[in-house]
C-alpha cells in the first residue's frame, strides 16, 4: 500500500493489515524539496530480507548526505503534518465558497465518501487538495497569476505547490481513463504547505480575480 499522501503520522496500514507499505520519502517524510529517497515497510521478517537482498544487489541504497537530510526532515513530520492539514481546511472552505470552482476534493470535508474512509482508517486527512475550476482557460490562468504557490510538481513540502493533472502527473495515463477517474482540464492539484493560511488564500483569491 501507498501510503505518501498521509504519512506515517496520519495513518499506519501494517496495523490495517497491509503487507509491505510504500512511501516516497520525497514528499511529506523529507518535507522540504530537496531530495529523493523512497522506502519499503514491512513486519514480516522474511519479506524484509528478501526486499534488503534486492535493494543490496541493484544498488539502490540511499546515499548518507540524502538519508541525513530524510531523518532531520522526521523529526518536524508531527508539526508539518499538523500545520498543512490545518491550512488545507481553511483553503478546502475558501474553494467551496467560490463560485468559479465547480468541485472541491479533499477527504477533510464532510459528507464524502473519501471523508468517512479516512476517519475509519486514519488520524488525519492530510494536506492534499484537488479542485476543478469552470473553465480551461481560468485553470491556466490560476497557474501563470499565483505569486507565492509556484506552479511545479511533487508535493508534501513546506511550500504550497499547485500541479495540472493532465500534463503532469497523470500525462501518462490514457485520456479515456483520466476522464473516468474526474481528471479533467480544468482540474487543479494542490499540496498545501505550511505558510500562513491568510497569504496562501489571499494568493488564491487575487489569481483568480484577475480573471477577465
Ligand atoms: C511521488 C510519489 C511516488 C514516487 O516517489 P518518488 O520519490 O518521486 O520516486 C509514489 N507514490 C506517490 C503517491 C507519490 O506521490
Amino acid at each position: 500500500m501507498d501510503n505518501t499522501f498521509l504519512s506515517p503520522y496520519f495513518q499506519k496500514p501494517l496495523t490495517l493489515g497491509a503487507d509491505i507499505v510504500v512511501h516516497s520519502g520525497t514528499k511529506f517524510l523529507g518535507g522540504h524539496n530537496d531530495t529523493l529517497a523512497g522506502f519499503l515497510v514491512t513486519n514480516s521478517l522474511e519479506l524484509s530480507e528478501q526486499l534488503r537482498f534486492i535493494i543490496k544487489t541493484v544498488g539502490s541504497g540511499l546515499a548518507p548526505f540524502d538519508s541525513w537530510l530524510i531523518l532531520r526532515g522526521i523529526k518536524t513530520l508531527p508539526i508539518r503534518m499538523e500545520r498543512a492539514q490545518e491550512n488545507a481546511q481553511a483553503i478546502a472552505a475558501f474553494l467551496q465558497g467560490e463560485s468559479r470552482v465547480r468541485k472541491v476534493y479533499y477527504p477533510g470535508i464532510p459528507g464524502t465518501q473519501a471523508h468517512e474512509i479516512c476517519k475509519r482508517q486514519a488520524s488525519g486527512f492530510g494536506s492534499m487538495i484537488t479542485f476543478e475550476v469552470e473553465s480551461v482557460r481560468l485553470a491556466h490562468h490560476i497557474l501563470k497569476s499565483t505569486r507565492l504557490i509556484p506552479f511545479a510538481e511533487s508535493l508534501g513540502g513546506v511550500e504550497t505547490l499547485l500541479t495540472y493533472p493532465t500534463t503532469q502527473t497523470h500525462a501518462d495515463v490514457p485520456v479515456e481513463v483520466q476522464r473516468k477517474n474526474g481528471i479533467t482540464d480544468c482540474l487543479l492539484r494542490m499540496s498545501v504547505g505550511i505558510e500562513t493560511k491568510e497569504d496562501l488564500i489571499e494568493d488564491l483569491k487575487q489569481a483568480m480575480d484577475s480573471f477577465g
